[in-house]
């Protein structure tokens, strides 16, 4: 095995990226006598939005042995079955669909559902809506918490909301106590040997700061990998337009729905989601086709609060990826390797993608040129494949009301290959679910997930060209599946008394 070239890491940059990157590391490293050390800017600020995930973030506290009851109540954190998408399609009854995280109970559902469709898609007239599958849509409209009792032995799997800020202070709190040190100062230079590896950094204080390898997480400025190392970006602006965000909070009511809610607007769309304490709102849009005033005049209309006094922030967002991620004794990880706009909440899994898999090399001892390269090509995989997921949100949409939609669902050439393979297998009818492993991309988006969007935004034969089902196709009864789901649904408690017995002061 090579020689592990490195016993001191420096972690540059203190946002969610920096301190989960430091806790997976200690947890790995420090045992081995690594030392571990997180610098981050007194002047530059996290950049304190990101308030969904998905169900890997369960995983990775689970990994370090911390239990809900310990970081929820700090972080203002909910539970999420899924997204609810609003409007995105104007197809009548597809105004609205749910895109759930999976549950024990999909073996059950999942087959009819995509039976139903399946036969849909060849003609067959039958039911194909998705929510009405799906255990976790259910508890999610219901403002249940997917938490199962111990004699409902299905485990729904789920993710989060958060206060973006506070989970920050939390990460740090536990790295710290697992031995990561940490300190404050704006680094001003980066040195490099000749070899072009970084050698040391220096911060405005005049300290110097040298390492065996770095770890750059300085979000969308890219000090370390794009700045100084001048590795490429690699935009998404060509089939992704937004690039613009506003943010604000409003109150939240009794109940606590656990799902995030992302309407589109007249040029992006909006998310909505829960905390304990508030809703955290914003809009995501493109400024090539809104100003910020505009967007935040429409953020406050569809939020029904024109006239409220409520402080907004506006944020830029770079869309896309480096070309690589580990460059020399350098790794990108979070806003600094790239990012794709909020849809599916995937920032947070990608940085834990990026951190494990280069954790599987480094246990290994892998740190040859072919081994970089083999991880650069992995996680490229996993922002195109994420990638691929939001742009057919927008290439399945069937609004046309501004210039900002009619550009997005015109703009047809800028699929991916795999993309437009897996459409017109759709189109044909053919098994979406064979099709996704034959494109391999069921590790970034599995089947289900295929067939939640398509059906959701209603690309499916409509009422004028459907026949009456066979009796093989109409082989099961919804009846009885909207009797067994609702049977099993009684099971779950209301999410905000659940929360509660966190003992958290749960505003209402
Ligand atoms: C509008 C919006 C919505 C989002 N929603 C979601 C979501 O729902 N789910 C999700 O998973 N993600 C979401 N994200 C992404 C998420 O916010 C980020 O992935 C996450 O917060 C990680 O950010 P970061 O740590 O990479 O960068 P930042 O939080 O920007 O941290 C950068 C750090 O670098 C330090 N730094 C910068 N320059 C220097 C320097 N010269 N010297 C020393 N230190 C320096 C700063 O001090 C700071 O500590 C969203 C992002 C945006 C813009």
């Amino acid at each position: 095995m090579p020689r592990i070239p490195m016993k001191k890491i420096v972690i540059v940059g203190g946002g969610t990226a920096g301190w989960m990157s430091a806790l997976v590391m200690a947890r790995e490293w420090i045992k081995k006598g690594f030392t571990i050390n997180l610098l981050e800017s007194p002047e530059v600020g996290i950049i304190g939005v990101g308030e969904g995930s998905t169900p890997a973030l369960k995983m990775f506290f689970d990994a370090l042995g911390i239990k809900e009851a310990e970081w929820m109540p700090e972080c203002n954190a909910t539970y999420k079955c899924g997204i609810r998408f609003e409007h995105w399609s104007t197809r009548p009854g597809h105004e609205r669909y749910f895109h759930p995280f999976s549950a024990a109970l999909d073996r059950q559902s999942l087959p009819i559902f995509m039976h139903n469709v399946q036969a849909r898609l060849r003609g067959a007239d039958l039911y194909t809506h998705p929510d009405r599958f799906f255990i976790s849509s259910r508890i999610a409209k219901q403002c249940l918490a997917p938490i199962a009792p111990e004699s409902f032995p299905f485990d729904v799997h789920y993710g989060y909301h958060f206060d973006a800020v506070l989970l920050g202070k939390f990460l740090r709190k536990k790295a710290i106590a697992m031995g990561v040190d940490h300190c404050y100062g704006h680094v001003i230079e980066v040195r490099q040997h000749e070899s072009g590896d970084l050698a040391s950094l220096v911060t405005d204080k005049g300290d110097v700061i040298d390492a065996d390898f770095f770890v750059d997480c300085t979000g969308f400025i890219g000090l370390l990998l794009q700045k100084t190392l001048k590795t490429p970006f690699i935009s998404y602006s060509n089939n992704l337009f937004n690039d613009a965000a506003v943010a604000l909070p409003t109150d939240i009511g009794e109940k606590i729905p656990a799902e995030t809610v992302s309407t589109a607007l007249k040029h992006g769309w909006a998310w909505k989601i829960p905390l304990t304490n508030r809703y955290g709102n914003g809009y995501v849009y493109s400024s090539a086709f809104c100003s910020k005033d505009d967007a935040e005049h429409e953020l406050r209309e569809h939020l029904g609060i024109l006239d409220a006094d409520i402080p907004v922030r506006h944020l830029k967002m770079k869309i896309g990826r480096v070309q690589e991620h580990w460059v020399n004794n350098c790794l990108a990880v979070g806003l600094s390797q790239g990012f794709i706009e909020p849809l599916e909440a995937t920032a947070l899994f990608l940085v834990q993608q990026t951190v494990a898999i280069f954790a599987e090399y480094f246990t290994r001892g892998e740190f040859t040129n072919r081994h970089r390269d083999d991880f650069n090509q992995r996680i490229n995989g996993h922002f195109d494949g994420v990638r691929d997921y939001i742009v057919t949100h927008y290439k399945t949409s069937s609004r046309t009301d501004t210039e900002y939609w009619r550009a997005n669902t015109a703009d047809q050439q800028d699929i991916s290959p795999e993309m437009k393979e897996l459409y017109s297998a759709w189109m044909q009818g053919k098994d979406l679910a064979a099709e996704v492993n034959r494109l391999k991309i069921a590790s970034y988006y599995p089947a289900p997930s295929w067939y939640c969007i398509l059906s959701g935004m209603g690309i499916l034969p409509n009422a004028q060209q459907v026949r009456k089902p066979t009796a093989e196709e109409a082989c099961f009864d919804m009846n009885a599946l909207d009797e067994f789901l609702r049977r099993c649904t009684l099971n779950f408690s209301d999410h905000r008394q659940v929360l509660e017995k966190f003992g958290a002061a749960i505003e209402k």
